[in-house]
């Protein structure tokens, strides 16, 4: 039997108010397992109207009132963290210990973060040569937040909350591959007595009802994270609107090892950063730059490693990796490894689709998969894959090395192994991208300015950087004559 998940809209679970349904899918097994709602304008805009009459009242909350509930809500999540990453698994077809111990308490951290920063955040005031000016900050009103399927209750949550903490009443639409754990916090908020119509969740279409929420007069801010082909289409409607839009897109980020790299959790590091979530994760190494001289040791030992990964049920605790999203993503990475080899490249490991028995034998796997002897301007080396597909490439020195990790319309992440720390800081500064790792990969502090440059995004999410997104900024100076 199938579940059905409905839209959060003042505190009250609807469906699609013309009725229209989408079935979820869990890509482990290729079954349906729930049905979410079609929504479209019409529901939209009875979220705007729970949200409009929110706003007066959310907003005067005191700061410490609304980290309370942020506060609330994390420890309500943090209490049902099983049944949150069971569902995250059946959903998308990742290791039940990745949604358990990783996703799950993030999305808790993530609430609690921006909980803390509602009460950190502050005005400024500046006072001499032209009097005395205080500069505030103001909630927005009504703002959109719309996250993709790869981390959904972890991207959707570090939306929702640097929103709501600063003031604002949310409409978010999870991704429509992916909408249950939303669902379930949509849920989770109205059974600990949320404030009504402060977060509402439109389940639905991109096209269809995320368009309509970038469109509607009344949204004053888009925060989006998705690919860069949609977030070009909001940009596109936000320009001519004024209205402020915050876009994390996609990335092809390079991983540059130099030979005096510190050999210590190097290959699992890389190994994690280029297979974690089946390379399913924006900030994935799919790009591996490796210096001359130990060009042989690494990709020897890296291959070595990827080989032995375990692709299988997500709910076996054995199982390294697990699948893909979905038979549309799983279709487009497999044409990818088709187009690697068309361009000449010369596959190392894995390269085929698994087909796990029991279960899971209808889901759509897809083994570790390296290249090597593909130039930096192939397709292979300049799209998004988005999958357990990476490629090598080799460096003679630090100039070659920026120069190819430059070579990429995009410029979210790179991370940068070496034992010599001017080295470090040189290729930091020349690698055109939005964040660096030295000898490391995803290690975050939630304060930090997150996004990417170039076809990557547009703006910075996390701190007080989100805090700012979501807010006004006004100046009041007052002649002290
Ligand atoms: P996507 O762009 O297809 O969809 C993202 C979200 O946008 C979904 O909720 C979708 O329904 C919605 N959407 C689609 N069309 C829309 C429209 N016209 N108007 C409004 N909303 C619309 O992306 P995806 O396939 O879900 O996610 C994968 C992509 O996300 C990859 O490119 C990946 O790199 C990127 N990503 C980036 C980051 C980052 O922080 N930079 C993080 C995770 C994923």
């Amino acid at each position: 039997m199938t579940a059905t998940i409905l839209n959060t809209i003042g505190n009250k679970q609807t469906a699609a108010h013309g009725d229209a349904w989408l079935n979820v899918l869990n890509p482990a097994t290729g079954q349906c397992i729930a049905r979410c709602p079609d929504s479209d304008e019409g529901d939209v805009e009875s979220a705007v109207i729970a949200a409009r009459k929110a706003f007066p009242h959310w907003s005067r909350l005191s700061n410490s009132e609304r980290a309370g509930w942020l506060n609330k809500l994390a420890d309500a999540l943090e209490q049902n963290i099983e049944s949150f990453a069971l569902a995250e698994t059946n959903n998308t077809g990742k290791p039940l210990a990745l949604s358990r111990d990783t996703e799950m308490p993030r999305a808790v951290e993530n609430l609690r973060f921006f909980a803390a920063c509602a009460s950190q955040f502050s005005s400024e005031s500046h006072h001499g040569q032209a009097g005395w000016n205080v500069t505030t900050h103001s909630p927005l009103g009504i703002v959109a937040c719309i996250s993709p399927w790869n981390l959904p209750l972890y991207l959707f949550t570090w939306k929702i909350a640097p929103a709501l903490a600063a003031g604002n009443c949310v409409i978010a639409k999870p991704s429509e591959i992916t909408p249950m754990t939303a669902a379930m916090l949509g849920e989770l908020a109205q059974k600990i007595g949320f404030p009504e119509g402060v977060l509402n969740i439109v389940h639905g279409l991109g096209h269809k009802v995320g368009q309509a929420l970038v469109e509607h007069a009344d949204v004053k801010a888009v925060s989006f994270t998705g690919s860069t082909a949609v977030g070009k289409k909001i940009a596109a409607h936000c320009g001519p609107a004024l209205k402020k839009a915050s876009l994390e897109l996609g990335g092809k980020n390079p991983t540059i090892i130099f030979a005096d790299a510190p050999r210590k959790n190097l290959i699992d590091t890389l190994i994690r950063s280029a297979f974690q979530n089946s390379g399913q994760i924006c900030l994935c190494g799919s790009r591996i730059l490796i210096e001359k001289s130990i060009y042989k040791e690494i990709r020897d030992a890296f291959v070595e490693r990827a080989k032995h990964l375990r692709v299988g049920d997500p709910m076996d605790g054995k199982s390294q990796m697990g699948s893909m999203i979905s038979k549309p993503h799983f279709d487009k990475v497999m044409s990818h490894i088709e187009l690697a080899r068309a361009e000449g490249g010369q596959l190392l490991c894995g390269g085929n689709a698994i087909a796990p028995s029991g279960r899971c034998e209808q889901g759509w796997f897809i083994a570790p998969t390296v290249f090597e002897n593909l130039g930096p301007y192939t397709r292979s080396n300049q799209e998004e894959i988005f999958g357990p597909v990476v490629t090598l490439q080799a460096f003679e020195d630090e100039t070659e090395a920026v120069a190819l990790a430059n070579a990429s319309d995009y410029g979210l992440a790179a991370s940068i192994w070496t034992g010599d720390i001017r080295r470090a800081h040189h290729v930091a500064n020349a690698v055109e991208c939005g964040i660096i790792w030295i000898n490391t990969w995803l290690q975050r502090d939630l304060r930090t300015p997150f996004g990417g440059m170039k076809q990557s995004g547009l703006g910075r999410e996390g701190g007080l950087d989100a805090m700012r997104f979501f807010t006004e900024t006004k100046n009041i100076c007052i002649d002290l004559g």
